[in-house]
């Protein structure tokens, strides 16, 4: 039986691997002859990262981060802590970002910010999702995979309350989940994890 949360299926999974083929494919061309730093925010872009990363031709090395956003139920505030900052310097390299979903871009617009002060060759951004409508700041993001209509999506490395990382497709939150878990976005945890 499926979970009474999981309402509509926004991207199948197969639509999802024809995605990511075709954004690994693009980069591969963009990246030619360079080796491509990949910093992946988690928890969210760790599935995205895993089948992005396989369909790259070029030499690439991955970090990972973990920040969280502190916000009201319904929006983010900008303000950003670093829960786990990278191992290794990204100074002179080719920095890909790896997001699962810019919803306002005030996360962004802060590890834009916070990594272009460690003096990248090169910072560009690939978001798996991005939700137009919800958008704050302008970014430069050069890569994404699906646009979203403005609703809580689950599944494929998105949580509520940490579930549903593992679905293999992305869906909606049902109304009454929404509900439940405090408004149109669900409140963040006490300790924020992203
Ligand atoms: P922003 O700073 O762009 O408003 O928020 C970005 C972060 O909020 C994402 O990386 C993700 O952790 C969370 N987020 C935004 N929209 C959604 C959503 O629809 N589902 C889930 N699970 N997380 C979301």
């Amino acid at each position: 039986m499926r979970d009474p949360n999981i309402g509509e299926i926004l991207i199948q999974a197969d639509e999802l691997r024809a995605r990511i083929a075709d954004l690994g494919e693009q980069i591969s061309a963009d990246y030619a002859g360079r080796e491509i730093q990949l910093v992946c925010v988690l928890k969210g872009a760790v599935l995205f990262v895993a089948d992005l990363m396989r369909q790259l031709s070029v030499p690439c090395r991955v970090d990972f981060m973990a920040v969280s956003s502190y916000g009201s139920a319904t929006s983010s505030s900008g303000v950003v802590r670093i829960l786990k900052d990278l191992d290794h310097s990204i100074e002179g390299q080719h920095v890909l970002i790896v997001e699962d979903i810019i919803d306002s871009g005030l996360t962004l617009q802060y590890l834009l910010r916070n990594l272009r002060s460690r003096k990248p060759a090169s910072l560009e951004v690939c978001s798996l999702l991005t939700k137009p409508s919800r958008r704050e700041v302008d970014l430069p993001i050069k890569y994404t995979g699906f646009p979203l209509p403005d609703r809580y999506a689950v599944g494929y490395g998105l949580d509520l309350d940490q579930r549903y990382r593992n679905l293999p497709y992305v869906a909606a939150l049902t109304d009454d989940a929404v509900r439940a878990a405090g408004g149109e976005r669900p409140a963040p945890p006490a300790e924020p994890t992203r």
